[in-house]
């Protein structure tokens, strides 16, 4: 352990597929009062474009990002460190799922300017939160894991950075990704691609996201957790458990609230849209987490993915070694 962990920032990033429940664990633990939940961080420079759907632009308070008071504050300071498109370029090369990998691993052996700055950059972009927010922890939804590489890579003197990946059954991501084909651009439209394609692509994305957060876990043994979202939300209570002794946060309050059948507060979670933080608030029934896929993208999930379904539901979870045996004192 550090001697001034006190000082260091604790960055919760949550890692995993698109639609694997995220926005639900991060506003969970944003309901510490302690804790800050920032939604989808590393996509803020799509809250202040105004080329995008003003569901996207929606912070969870139900503002605008502009007019909220922590995004408006932080958005002018990270304004003066980079500009709109640079930002997007930037994280776009570091950070997009597919091109973020060789990009990252070419930056890295070579040391390049651009690499050290955009890592330089998400660091301070950090601290920049946390401060305007008054928080020393803070957890980040965007679950790409070229930034959860990059998060891996700061000095661990000022950060203290642990990995949440959240893994979903495969058939639900790939029934989801197909009725809800661009949630930031559109509300709920069904995938244009024929059913067979549209399997294909979700299982692919699937498959390579969880792959990655699960080799950058491997890489990071000691600061990551991997939580079935199935077992977050049939047993919330006992995943928050463990969840509390893996980060070394009080999460007392989202218990008391779930516990109470109480609403998790709203919280300035970015770029979900709108109605992804409804959901936030009331609790899912059990019913609504099982797959109906159909038969025909059932086939092609199971032949391009079904192994990686297999082995996470075959191999335990890295809870098990966070769960607490006796609970935890605070003085
Ligand atoms: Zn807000």
């Amino acid at each position: 352990m550090h001697s001034n962990d006190a000082t260091r920032l604790k960055v919760v990033y949550i890692l995993g597929s698109a639609r694997s429940g995220s926005t639900i664990l991060d506003a969970t633990l944003g309901t510490a009062g302690h804790v800050l939940s920032t939604g989808e961080l590393g996509h803020i420079f799509w809250a202040f474009d105004l080329r995008e759907a003003p569901t996207v632009r929606h912070c969870s308070c139900g503002l605008l990002a502009s007019d909220c008071p922590l995004w408006s504050q932080v958005w002018s300071e990270i304004q003066t460190q980079r500009d709109i498109e640079e930002l997007e370029r930037e994280t776009r090369r570091f950070e997009a799922p597919v091109r973020a990998i060789p990009n990252l691993g070419f930056g890295r052996l070579f040391r390049t300017r651009a690499f050290r700055e955009h890592l330089d950059f998400l660091g301070r972009s950090v601290q920049t939160v946390a401060r305007i927010g008054g928080t020393g922890t803070i957890v980040d939804s965007s679950k790409g894991p070229g930034r959860g590489w990059l998060f891996s890579l700061l000095p661990q003197k000022d950060f203290d950075v642990r990995f949440v990946h959240l893994v979903r059954d495969g058939r639900s991501v790939v029934s989801s990704m197909m009725t809800h084909y661009e949630p930031h651009k559109a509300e709920s439209t069904p995938s244009p691609w024929p059913s067979w394609a549209a399997a294909a692509f979700s299982t692919v994305h699937w498959v390579y996201m969880n792959l990655f957060s699960s080799l950058l876990g491997a890489l990071n043994r000691g600061s990551y957790l991997r939580v079935r979202y199935e077992d977050f939300v049939s047993d919330p209570l006992g995943s928050l458990a463990t969840i509390e002794t893996f980060l070394d946060v009080d999460l007392s309050e989202p218990r008391r609230r779930i516990s109470g059948g109480q609403p998790l507060s709203s919280g300035h979670l970015l770029c979900g849209n709108r109605s992804k933080a409804s959901p936030i608030l009331r609790a899912k029934s059990r019913e609504a987490t099982q797959s109906r896929l159909p038969l025909g993208p059932s086939l092609v999930f199971f032949s391009l993915g079904g192994w990686l379904q297999w082995l996470y539901l075959r191999t335990p979870s890295e809870a098990s070694e966070f769960r607490p045996q006796v609970r935890p004192g605070r003085a």
